[in-house]
């Protein structure tokens, strides 16, 4: 037997407790990219442009016109746990920004080589750094690890390369850039959609024309039509749940629902939670429930619903990635979606079947 009973306890080095750490945010580029858009939104950007080589396996680069960084917090900025959107843990009952574990950028630098360049209004010039594994490292040509003062415009630009170099397990099981960039695309579109001061577009090098190029100027539904076509738009309706409709304080719901008519290939189901995209497998289950009893099986439906409720209704830490988030009073809401679903689908059938008899 091997020697199981002579080992002792000892901490994990500071370095590896990060690197495990960033593989439960980072799993493949598409996070990495969910990070730095939410903040770029934080920072409040108004747009923001992903350049991607190899679907962000080789480069992935984020451009936003927001506040920029303060050249001090420079050191600090790849620090895990260091953040400029928590003070106090209460705070995080009432927390606006989608931002508050100070993980993000840490843990991309654990797994990635990462280059910020930021300018600040007022700043003469920007600032350019590179990280590895929390901290700046020198770069070349200069052989220091300090700021260096470049040219710049408002905002920060944020360059990831050769993520997961150093994970050569994750790195051969991500070997399909297609796939990899299909999902950075489609995770852009949905934030497009619905972040209505934001102009979003999404590039890879080389190429001059963008994959999405989705002006802040258009209306939801236009964004929509730019995504998934005409087709799409045809058959949705708004779904409004006003404030007061439910006992659940401060609850109000806003969406686009396809009609029975709709026939798209697959469904398209987008949910934010105080502007926050997160899934919910009860809210799906729920949504399925309801078309299935207005169109065949298996036919597909289109959604996209904006909840909003009391910040403090919203548990967002459930899991690191943020992703998964649970909130109060779910069936009172789900419940309340549904029922205007069905009521919106009902409507057209009924519609439906009136025109087909005049
Ligand atoms: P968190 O978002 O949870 O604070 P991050 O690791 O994602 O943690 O970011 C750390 C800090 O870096 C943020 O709190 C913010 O102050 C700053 N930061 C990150 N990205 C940007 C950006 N695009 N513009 C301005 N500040 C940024
Ligand atoms: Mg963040």
């Amino acid at each position: 037997k091997d020697d199981y009973q002579l080992r002792r306890i000892k901490p994990l080095d500071p370095t590896v407790v990060n690197k495990i750490a960033a593989g439960e945010i980072i799993e493949r580029p598409e996070n990495a990219v969910k990070e730095l858009l939410e903040n770029a939104l934080d920072a409040g950007s108004t747009s923001i442009e992903v350049l991607l080589k190899d679907g962000g396996l080789k480069l992935l680069q984020i451009s936003d016109n927001g506040a920029g960084i303060h050249y001090d917090d420079l050191p600090y900025l790849c620090q895990r746990f260091s953040t400029s959107k928590l003070e106090k843990f209460e705070d995080l009952q009432q927390i606006q920004t989608f931002g508050f574990r100070g993980e993000a950028l840490a843990s991309i630098s654990h797994v990635a080589k990462v280059t910020i360049t930021t300018k600040r209004e007022g700043d003469l010039h920007a600032w350019r750094a590179f990280y590895v594994d929390g901290k700046l490292a020198p770069t070349a040509p200069h052989n220091t690890s300090a700021p260096q003062p470049c040219a710049g415009k408002q905002g920060t630009v944020i360059t990831v390369e050769d993520i997961f170099y150093n994970v050569p397990g994750r790195k051969a099981a991500l070997k399909h850039a297609n796939e990899e960039y299909r999902r950075i695309l489609n995770l852009m579109q949905k934030y497009a959609i619905h972040s209505e001061k934001v102009s979003f577009s999404c590039k890879k090098v080389g190429e001059t024309v963008a994959s999405i190029s989705l002006s802040s100027r258009l209306s939801i539904k236009d964004k929509i039509r730019h995504v998934f076509g005409t087709l799409a738009v045809k058959h949705l309706k708004a779904l409004k749940i006003p404030e007061g409709t439910i006992n659940v304080e401060s609850f109000h719901a806003d969406g686009l629902i396809s009609s029975a008519d709709y026939e798209d290939k697959k469904s398209i189901f987008i949910v934010f939670i105080n502007n926050r995209l997160v899934e919910s497998i009860e809210l799906k289950n729920a949504i399925d429930e309801t078309y299935s009893k207005f169109l065949h099986k298996g036919a597909s439906y289109f959604v996209y619903l904006s909840l909003s409720m009391k910040p403090e209704q919203v548990d967002v830490n459930f899991h690191p990635s943020k992703r998964i988030v649970h909130f109060l009073y779910d069936h009172e809401i789900i419940g309340a979606i549904s029922d205007k679903l069905a009521e919106l689908l009902k409507n057209t059938d009924e519609q439906r079947s009136f025109t087909m008899q005049t």
